[in-house]
């Protein structure tokens, strides 16, 4: 789960990071409200949105007098913000947060995330941090640094030292950066996050280190744990399929491509969405229906892949273990005629009462394309898909 920046700015101050004062605003006289509180003659106006690359796409604007700070947060709310990373559709801008506007000496990325293949997390860095950290991280990756932290040991004095000499840092800034690096690491610990990402953390003209940006996911898996920041989810924020497929137990993710996948089981989705790679189709999405998949499930699942404009042709593929593959085919036979499905299905269904399944749909007089194994139906489907582009 992702935390908005003034969230995660929070979270950062208790832990005793030190971050440009500032507080959310959720209208432009908020905003002025806030600035007015703050004083001073510089300030930052952005944009709340789960996504970075703001700063490119307008979301974060700099502004010297309390006329342009209310217009900058007058552009900004109540519309979509697209960035590089949102999508062509962009994130609702509900709120901007208003902040002290920073001298900006030097920009440095942090970073904490899960190395999965050490099983250790990883504390990154770089001095080249800021708007182009991606640029950095593609062409020189050698300015990219990264210590691995022992989970019994936790993150060490030396460690810290090595990144602050690699940022070029001296003098009381290492003890600094040593205080922050460890902050950072409990913080990281201690709320089970998945990713803590200060980019840029800045170096100002008068030597201190200072967080501007923040960027902060829990794991969602241990929420349970942490009730007040399961509170601070922002729904609107996320994609309206996934959240409609996750109040329904469904596993769903959308991708790129043009061919739906409903699929019983996180593995045997994820090789039917390689097989159809393999064979030169691109999956529309990542859709697990789970063991206990009723026909009610099943119709909503068909809604979901349906509400994605790309779809050109679905494949269904069940293996009937817990589940009974008869079961699902009177759910797929209900569900497209419920649903008014336009576009072609194939099905394959291996397993428990698999041919009184593929009678079901033999009999429902629908144009469901029966499939013999998994290559089949991927070559079955892709050719399908392709036809309703042509
Ligand atoms: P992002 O583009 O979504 O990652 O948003 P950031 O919060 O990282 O802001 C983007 C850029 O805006 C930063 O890299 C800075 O260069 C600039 N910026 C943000 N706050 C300030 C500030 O207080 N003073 C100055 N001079 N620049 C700022
Ligand atoms: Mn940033």
């Amino acid at each position: 789960m992702n935390l908005h920046e003034y969230q995660a700015k929070d979270l950062l101050r208790r832990y005793g990071v030190a971050v440009p004062q500032g507080a959310v605003a959720a209208t432009p006289q908020e905003a002025v409200a806030v600035a007015q509180n703050l004083g001073g003659a510089l300030w930052v106006v952005k944009a709340q949105v789960h996504a970075g690359g703001r700063g490119k796409a307008g979301g974060v604007q700099l502004v010297r007098n309390l006329a342009a700070l209310r217009a900058a947060a007058a552009r900004m709310l109540g519309r979509n913000l697209v960035t590089q990373q949102t999508g062509s559709t962009g994130l609702p801008v509900e709120r901007v947060y208003v902040e002290s506007g920073s001298d900006i000496e030097r920009e440095i990325y942090l970073s904490l995330t899960l190395n999965r293949e050490r099983g250790r997390i990883a504390v990154i860095a770089s001095s080249a941090g800021g708007m182009d950290i991606e640029e950095v991280a593609h062409q020189t990756p050698e300015k990219i640094i990264a210590v691995a932290v022992h989970p019994a040991a936790g993150l060490q004095p030396y460690q810290c030292r090595e990144l602050a000499f690699a940022l070029q840092l001296a003098g009381k800034q290492l003890g600094e950066f040593q205080d922050l690096a460890m902050a950072l690491y409990r913080l990281y610990i201690e709320n089970d996050a998945s990713l803590l990402e200060i980019n840029p953390l800045i170096l100002t003209r008068a030597g201190a280190l200072l967080a501007l940006d923040a960027k902060i996911n829990i794991d969602a898996n241990a929420l349970f744990r942490h009730p007040e920041l399961a509170a601070l989810r922002d729904a609107n924020q996320e994609d309206p399929l996934e959240r409609r497929a996750s109040e329904n137990e469904l596993n769903y993710v959308s991708l790129d491509g043009d061919i739906a996948c409903m699929v019983n089981g996180a593995g045997l989705a994820m090789a039917t969405m390689d097989l159809i790679q393999l064979h030169g189709g691109r999956p529309a999405n990542f859709l697990d229906v789970g063991g206990g998949a009723t026909a009610e499930r099943v119709a909503v699942a068909f809604e979901i892949i349906f509400s994605n404009p790309k779809v050109r042709a679905v494949l269904i593929n069940i293996f009937g273990g817990i589940v009974r593959c008869d079961i699902i085919a009177q759910g797929v036979v209900q569900a497209v005629k419920s649903v008014g499905v336009k576009l072609p299905v194939v099905v394959r269904l291996e397993g428990t009462n698999a041919a009184e399944a593929r009678a079901i749909l033999a009999a429902s007089g629908l144009a469901i394309t029966p499939a013999e194994d998994l290559t089949d139906a991927a070559r079955k489907v892709i050719a399908l898909a392709k036809q309703a582009h042509a």
